[in-house]
């Protein structure tokens, strides 16, 4: 479909209203906060409850039907009037999540959630069916604040949720299983809410990019090609404490020296691999005096990449890095724990059909890696996937400054739209065929 087309089915002044409805809506979403200052909304909270009730609402008011699932999912569904059957009817879902870090901005989630509204508002408004059943999600936990444990609502879909999981529990020694039971999910039914057995079209998430590359390339929105990978381990250099004022230099056996030594090293594969992202966020040093050499200091490492093999490759030569550091020092370095996690690659064709879009828009074909991780990553194991960025001012996420302009939210709204109707048609010709 070309733009004009979009144009003639969907009116400049209802998108437009519709853009203005998704930014309210972003901030009538950021006043259900758990805290009196600033906006902090955690799974199965309170303020989780009024936001559910609020977008219900909304659901209903375009004749959609709402439903929390048994992870705490909001689910809004526009029924295609084109299927007949009741079993197994086609859907295509677009979402984001509703949970927030603490003291958050108002678009990380909030925005693909809303963006998924306004898509659904215009085709009700041009009265467009198609030829599978829309549904609008809102993720019931992402960051993964009150478990220490992300993805919650994206893995109870893929049916991936464990009982292990559920018995997680919060700082007040509350179960997932009981905060779930207590907002009035049927955990025992948790079997339902994956969509491993259902004719699940595909999946769609718009979200902020949370990083500057759109905003130094002066583009409103970009197409996710790829989730980056992710190495996590946890390193521990072991060497002997002495006193800071006796030992000298040649007879140190300096932990906390060992690790900086280090850290400089993986900032430099991190330069120097095209991609790459390899960062130590975390260093502790022990006994932490500092008057005594460091007897051992852990690091925590965190590398980054959408090829695996280039991901793998940099961490070998990092373990080589642990290997010689350790050796020339007279001390001790491992690995004492690590943690991987393959790249997703998004669907070429829905990728397609969104860079399509992008064109019809008069905006530049830009596809882009996300270093994030997103729910997006975990829903690629049910569906076909994809993923749009939004410009966000200055990258900036997770602070109350976070930021979307409404000329780019109204960008990807058309985007969404424009390559929703052509997804529906390539179903209709593949039903043909
Ligand atoms: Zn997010």
């Amino acid at each position: 479909m070309l733009d004009s087309e979009l144009h003639q089915i969907i009116e400049d002044d209802h998108i437009l209203a519709v853009v203005d409805q998704i930014v309210e809506r972003c901030d009538s979403l950021a006043s259900f906060s758990d805290c009196d200052k600033g906006l902090t909304r955690l799974f199965c909270s309170e303020s989780m409850k009024k936001a559910h009730g609020r977008l219900g609402e909304w659901f209903r008011a375009i004749d959609m039907d709402s439903r929390l699932d048994a992870v705490g999912n909001l689910i809004g569904t526009r029924s295609s009037s084109q299927i007949t059957s009741e079993a197994n009817r086609p859907v295509f879902m677009i979402g984001s999540h509703l949970d927030t870090v603490i003291n958050a901005g108002r678009f990380d989630g909030a925005l693909g959630v809303m963006l998924g509204m306004g898509v659904a508002e215009l085709l009700h408004k041009a009265k467009i069916d198609l030829k599978f059943d829309l549904e609008i999600v809102g993720f019931s936990e992402e960051e993964g604040i009150r478990y220490s444990f992300p993805f919650v609502g994206s893995l109870g879909m893929t049916g991936d949720l464990t009982a292990e999981d559920l018995n997680r529990t919060d700082q007040d020694s509350i179960s997932m299983r009981q905060a779930l039971d207590a907002f009035g999910c049927e955990v025992k039914s948790i079997e339902s809410t994956s969509y491993r057995q259902r004719n699940l079209v595909g999946f769609l998430e718009a979200h902020i990019e949370q990083a500057v590359s759109l905003q130094e390339d002066n583009l409103s929105v970009g197409v996710v090609t790829a989730i980056a990978g992710q190495t996590r381990a946890d390193i521990r250099f072991v060497g002997e404490a002495g006193h800071a004022g006796t030992v000298p230099h040649d007879r140190r056996k300096d932990a906390l020296a060992a690790a900086a030594e280090l850290i400089l090293e993986i900032e430099e594969i991190g330069q120097q691999t095209d991609g790459l992202f390899a960062t130590v966020g975390y260093i502790e040093a022990l006994p932490g005096i500092s008057n005594v050499i460091s007897a051992q200091t852990d690091l925590r490492l965190d590398l980054r990449h959408a090829s695996d093999e280039i991901r793998n490759e940099a961490y070998e030569k990092i373990k080589s890095a642990i290997k010689a550091i350790a050796e020339s020092r007279n001390i001790t370095g491992e690995i004492v724990s690590e943690q991987f996690n393959l790249a997703t690659q998004m669907d070429g064709q829905l990728t397609e059909q969104l860079l399509c879009g992008v064109e019809n828009v008069g905006q530049a074909r830009k596809t882009m890696v996300s270093g994030a991780g997103h729910d997006a990553m975990i829903m690629a194991r049910v569906a076909q996937t994809c993923m749009l960025f939004i410009r966000c001012t200055d990258g900036i996420s997770h602070h109350p400054s976070e930021f979307a302009t409404r000329e780019d939210i109204e960008v990807a709204l058309r985007v969404m739209v424009d390559a929703l109707i052509r997804i529906s048609d390539s179903v209709e010709s593949d039903l043909k065929n």
